[in-house]
């Protein structure tokens, strides 16, 4: 087969997905607290945003805010999700409904939870297009089935539609999945950690059939990981999220080659790196705050080494400036949260 050539816009494309100012609430014992915090992004069709933080950042339930998915004690208080110019967060449940998995799909951690343990995978993969699509003709919705498993790499899918999940290895049960989230050919799917719970060698297959899906479809990308590795490897753009919040976005490459908030900094210091010996891995100090208990200004002012008196007092405005000035390829926007922000650019740029 003939490799994909990449995607690369001569023009700046217009979001298919644009999130403003999402703020989602969540009732707890402990009472109210922010999970997600004015948070903005946007991704492009063809392109990948990997959404990177530790765990309780906010990455899952941005997605579970933008997709109405929310647990019952969730609740979006401000904020809009522009999927292809509509406002998702004023579609009514039926509407969004019919959005999910026929242009938007969603890829979990673990395909167990996703498929159905007592139907077949043929069964469950011509329910996508029976509900979605209303076919009803049982030679079509097998044909269709096939073709779609088959495009997932799942081999000799003819022969696998009367298996059960538990008949499938980890790696395959994903594939189903990415299958039933494909069926529909979506302008955007969400992935949630989708890798997490496979060895290596499955991961990195799942991760090029991802990508090939990518860039044959145009399809864009929100990718969900705390795998600095994966999302260098696979993403377009990042969005680092700390404590509810995104302390900084960009491309790729120049956020992971010029880091400028401490938190992204200190993320990528605690990478391992192959080969190396006799050296303590970096860490992070302290812990991320509790959400029902934020420090006033700064998130992460308890943990970083620059702190000031400010950042104890006030949340850093966002600093926004491109690199990429002379390109057409909107990849030159970059933005951070930090009030140190001025004297670290100016540091890193004389040292460059
Ligand atoms: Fe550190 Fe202050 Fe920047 Fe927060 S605002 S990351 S505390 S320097």
């Amino acid at each position: 087969m003939k490799p994909v050539e990449p995607i690369v816009p001569l023009v700046p494309v217009a979001p298919v997905l644009e999130v403003q100012g999402l703020t989602t609430w969540l009732r707890t014992p402990r009472g109210i607290v922010t999970a997600v915090d004015n948070v903005s992004l946007s991704v492009a069709p063809g392109r990948a945003l990997a959404i990177v933080g530790e765990s309780g950042s906010g990455k899952s339930m941005t997605c579970l805010s933008m997709l109405g998915l929310l647990p019952s004690n969730g609740q979006v208080a401000a904020g809009e999700v522009r999927f292809k110019g509509r406002n998702l967060l004023a579609l009514s449940r039926e509407d969004m409904a019919r959005v999910r998995g026929r242009e938007i799909g969603m890829i979990l951690q673990d395909a167990m939870t996703s498929l159905n343990p007592l139907m077949t995978i043929g069964s469950q993969v011509a329910e996508v297009f029976r509900y979605q699509q209303g076919i009803r003709d049982r030679a079509e919705l097998r044909r269709k089935t096939i073709d779609v498993l088959t495009r997932a790499r799942i081999p000799a899918a003819q022969d696998r539609l009367d298996s059960y999940p538990f008949q499938f290895s980890g790696g395959m049960r994903q594939r189903v999945s990415i299958a039933m989230n494909i069926a529909c050919e979506p302008d955007l799917l969400i992935c949630d950690e989708p890798t997490t719970a496979l060895d290596v060698t499955v991961q990195t297959q799942i991760i090029g059939l991802l990508d090939t899906l990518r860039r044959e479809r145009n399809m864009a990308i929100v990718f969900i990981t705390h795998d600095l590795h994966l999302a260098s490897q696979f993403c377009d753009d990042v969005a680092i999220m700390y404590a509810g919040r995104i302390v900084e976005a960009g491309p790729v490459d120049r956020v992971f080659a010029k880091p400028v908030h401490p938190y992204t900094e200190g993320l990528l210091r605690a990478v391992p790196t192959l080969g190396a010996t006799g050296e303590r891995l970096a860490t992070i100090a302290g812990q991320p705050p509790v959400l029902s208990d934020l420090p006033a200004g700064c998130r992460f002012a308890p943990r970083c080494a620059y702190a000031s008196a400010l950042c104890h007092e006030r949340y850093p405005d966002w600093y926004e400036w491109n690199e990429g000035a002379d390109s057409v390829d909107p990849r030159g926007e970059r933005r951070v949260a930090c009030h140190a922000t001025e004297a670290r650019l100016q540091a890193a740029w004389s040292a460059s």
